[in-house]
């Protein structure tokens, strides 16, 4: 086998993220190699504290306080300290000195995304920035690439892992607000000051990334529209409740015709509505609570996960759907980017190939463990459930959820149950040879369905 190149990677931040990101980058360095074709040699982590206790265990040798010094000389950085400066100087240099950049940084992106993007054009390097917008789902580069063939029209996402969780606290539990933050914070999942989560300006900045590339268009936070939850009231949970809606904060990205402006003047929803050359159409970009009704899929995502809807002109109807924040889900997105630029320096190219390193067998459906839905019509006779949920057990199948309906037919006056099981995880073998038991009970009349569950 030919020697690998060994690129060095400077790391900027050991937080949260940062120090999810060295350990990774430390402990799977054989399987990052076989993927990005080259070596990564993390060569340094700067940081502001040298003594600060770190989350993961790491070589004191690496750490320093020179983070300029680190940059210059770093094939790949990444940037996990957060805020603007000296975030936003030092991605600048890294990128003069020819390095690609990852960063997690939608406050800076959000801010100034078109002078970074300029500079890396002008480098020739990649910048990615996938962990910015929803931690570790995977967004930023399906709707840049995936979808590039496509013409998306709105996007719809729960991209603020603590508003969520606070508006889902009120509405399953009909807290006040105050009370449901108190909770988020107390949990870990509201900071001691949340004002960039609550009035939404997290979230902004997020909507202002997913615009851009959304419709191809820089739009900057000043280009959105923002409003928090802090005024939402349990009444007003109550209420959307009564008439069978959510209240979720979303931040939303959408072409609009000329009525959907008209609309939008004095409500708001003018703001970031940028005109297309011909005058009729533009994009709004804006973030506040909105009612969903309970059906749609993202009025499912609950407690502090996130959620992106997308709908195309050709795809139609997408849901991305995962762990918002985080220091390991939010490392992942980091390293996905971070891959992927080192391909793009050893191929010379845009760093998008397929690998093959794998090698894991494929497994036959029989070894498959999953919930089952399955549809029973039984007779209606005394006893019949406890026969069936006998014969579940001896199979080792457990029921999680059991419904009977009763039917009756207006002709012969005869009268049967429509039974609907769902079970607890089993293998596919199990579930099997338990259908083919309950087919030979003589209550039975059929079959109905039997069907896999997932996400119960
Ligand atoms: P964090 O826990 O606050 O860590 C920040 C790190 O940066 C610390 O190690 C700190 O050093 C270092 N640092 C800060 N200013 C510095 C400076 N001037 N010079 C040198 N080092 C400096 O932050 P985090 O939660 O890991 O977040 C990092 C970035 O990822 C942010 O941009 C954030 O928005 C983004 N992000 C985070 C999450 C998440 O779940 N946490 C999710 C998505 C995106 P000391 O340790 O010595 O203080």
């Amino acid at each position: 086998m030919t020697e690998l190149r060994t690129l060095k990677v400077a790391l900027l931040g050991c937080g949260n993220v940062g120090a999810q990101v060295a350990r990774i980058l430390l402990d799977d360095a054989d399987m990052l190699a076989s993927r990005a074709g080259a070596r990564l040699e993390l060569v340094g982590i700067a940081v502001r504290n040298l003594d600060a206790p770190r989350e993961v265990e790491l070589p004191r040798g690496l750490f320093t306080t020179d983070a300029e010094a680190l940059v210059k000389d770093a094939d790949l950085v990444i940037e996990l300290m957060g805020g603007i400066e000296p975030a936003r100087t030092l991605i600048l240099t890294a990128m003069r000195n020819g390095a690609c950049v990852v960063t997690g940084n939608k406050a800076l992106v959000a801010k100034d995304g078109p002078t970074l993007h300029e500079e890396a054009d002008k480098a020739g390097v990649q910048l990615s920035y996938e962990a910015a917008v929803a931690g570790a789902i995977p967004i930023l580069r399906p709707i840049r690439d995936s979808l590039s063939g496509d013409r998306i029209t709105r996007v719809l996402g729960i991209v603020n892992g603590t508003t969520n969780f606070i508006l889902d606290q009120m509405d399953s539990t009909g807290a006040q607000f105050a009370d449901a933050l108190a909770e988020a914070q107390r949990l870990g999942y509201a900071e001691a000051d949340p004002t960039a989560d609550i009035e939404g300006h997290d979230a902004a900045s997020k909507a202002a990334i997913l615009a851009s590339l959304s419709f191809h268009t820089r739009f900057s936070l000043d280009d959105v529209y923002c409003e928090g939850i802090s005024s939402v009231t349990a009444a007003d949970i109550a209420a959307a409740k009564d008439a069978g809606f959510v209240i979720k904060l979303l931040a939303i990205a959408e072409k609009l015709g000329t009525a959907g402006r008209e609309t939008g003047l004095g409500t708001g929803l003018g703001s970031g509505t940028e005109t297309d050359a011909d005058g009729t159409t533009g994009v709004s970009v804006r973030v506040h609570p909105t009612l969903l009704p309970r059906e749609h899929p993202l009025a499912a995502v609950r407690g502090a996960f996130n959620a992106v809807f997308i709908e195309a002109e050709n795809a139609g109807e997408l849901m991305f759907y995962g762990q918002g924040a985080g220091g390991k889900p939010t490392a992942s997105a980091v390293m996905g980017d971070l891959i992927s630029a080192a391909r793009s320096i050893v191929l010379g190219g845009p760093g998008r190939a397929e690998t093959t390193t794998g090698q894991v067998s494929a497994l036959p459906i029989t070894a498959a463990v999953t919930s089952y839905y399955i549809g029973l019509d039984v007779a209606d006779q005394p006893g019949v459930l406890a026969r069936i949920a006998q014969l579940f057990a001896e199979h080792g199948v457990s029921i999680e959820i059991m419904r009977q309906t009763i039917h009756r037919d207006a002709d012969s006056n005869i009268e049967s149950a429509e039974l609907r099981i769902v079970t607890h995880r089993a293998s596919e073998a199990a579930l099997a040879a338990t259908v083919e038991a309950v087919k030979g009970l003589d209550v039975i009349n059929s079959v109905t369905s039997v069907l896999r569950v997932e996400g119960v």
